[in-house]
């Protein structure tokens, strides 16, 4: 079992939770939406709805862990866990 980090609903769907990834390219930990596959940069840019696709960064992503967070922009936001 691993724990997921998410900065709750997404804005633009509504479906989906934002998960957070890390791009191990550039280090800029993101929010991703399971459903509609859109991200959000930090969380301003998610109080904006200001979002980018997410499909080109992919490859180059993975999940986001606690200490990856704490030194982003999602330091300061509200983050849950999921257990899945
Ligand atoms: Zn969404």
């Amino acid at each position: 079992m691993t724990d997921n980090f998410h900065a709750g609903p997404c804005p633009g769907c509504r479906q989906g939770r934002l998960f957070l990834y890390r791009n191990a390219v550039t280090g800029t930990v993101y929010g991703h939406c399971e459903e509609c596959e859109w991200g959000y940069a930090s969380p301003d840019r998610l109080a904006a709805k200001d979002g980018f696709l997410t499909l080109l960064e992919e490859e180059d992503a993975e999940p986001a862990s606690e200490e990856d967070i704490r030194r982003s922009a999602w330091a300061n936001g509200r983050i849950f866990v999921a257990h899945e």
